[in-house]
């Protein structure tokens, strides 16, 4: 386990403006690791997949506290964690299925596909009643110095 060069912690309100906010807020601590366009493309479609479960499932009603967790590394990663102490998801492995939502109609159930294809590691931790933990690693261009 490499020690991070940089991390950082906030913690926002499962309001919907917060999404952008949190999106905004990675993105601008990854610029530090001089990624491509495309890279922070990535890094943002996958915190806004993560921060959207956690308006929409987490804490479908009401409102409670995202904890959100980045650090950067000497190799040029990007680590984020987003959690929250909502319902918790009962089988992951299910919910990582694409196409699978408990919210049919509404959501397509593909958050989980898309923070997978667009990092390079995807970690779920989640306990029912207790909340979830989505770990992502993504490797940036490296052009840092
Ligand atoms: P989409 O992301 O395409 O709008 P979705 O949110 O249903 O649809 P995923 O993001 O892949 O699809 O999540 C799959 C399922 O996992 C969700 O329908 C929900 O049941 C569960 N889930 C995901 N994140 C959380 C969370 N933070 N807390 C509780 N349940 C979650
Ligand atoms: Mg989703």
């Amino acid at each position: 386990n490499m020690k991070a060069k940089n991390e950082f912690r906030m913690t926002v309100e499962s309001r919907s403006v917060n999404e952008s906010f949190v999106r905004s807020t990675v993105a601008a601590f990854a610029a530090q690791l001089d990624p491509t366009i495309e890279e922070i493309a990535d890094i943002k479609t996958a915190v806004s997949e993560a921060v959207t479960n956690c308006i929409v499932h987490a804490y479908a009603d009401k409102v409670g506290k995202i904890y959100i967790y980045a650090a950067v590394y000497d190799d040029n990663k990007i680590k984020i964690s987003i959690r929250d102490r909502g319902c918790g998801i009962e089988d992951i492995e299910k919910a990582k299925t694409p196409l699978f939502t408990t919210l049919g109609g509404e959501r397509a159930g593909l958050g989980f596909a898309v923070m997978e294809s667009f990092t390079d590691k995807l970690t779920v931790r989640s306990a029912l009643g207790r909340g979830t933990t989505v770990t992502m690693i993504k490797k940036t261009g490296g052009r840092e110095n």
